[in-house]
């Protein structure tokens, strides 16, 4: 089965995307009335899948923020006005509570082409430039 690379999927239908994520986990987080969809990018899944798979051990987990409306994003003071978020190619992952953040670095490094980490919030942006 071929995908697009690129989908609009309304943010009220809440489907499996993947072999582990659904529409509601990746998602924009704000109640705007202008939100009403979201940029699935097939490489963002392909992505999480493996982060999943490397990271996670196959265990189920959420990440923090992916796809982000324009407005959304807009609000956040510290967000770029260039987000890849707002192309649905970014995602924010959380560390495990068990492996050392560099060693969370190092694997992320292996997943996406950019991984921007937030130490102190135990976290990292990752993102890829082209879907
Ligand atoms: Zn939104
Ligand atoms: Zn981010």
């Amino acid at each position: 089965m071929s995908k697009a690379k690129i989908r609009l999927i309304d943010k009220d239908v809440d489907c499996k995307l993947s072999k582990n994520f659904k529409h509601s986990e990746i998602s924009c987080h704000c109640n705007y009335d202008d939100c009403t969809f979201t940029i699935v990018v097939q490489k963002t899944l392909d992505c999480l899948q493996t982060t999943r798979a490397v990271i996670y051990a196959n265990k189920p987990f959420t990440p923090t923020n992916v796809y982000r409306c324009q407005h959304h994003n807009a609000d956040l003071s510290k967000s770029s006005k260039k987000s890849r978020h707002k192309k649905g190619l970014a995602a924010d992952i959380p560390c495990p509570p068990n492996m050392p953040f560099d060693e969370f670095i190092a694997r992320l490094e292996n997943v996406w082409q950019r991984v921007l980490p937030y130490k102190s919030k135990s976290f990292c942006h990752c993102d890829n430039e082209i879907p």
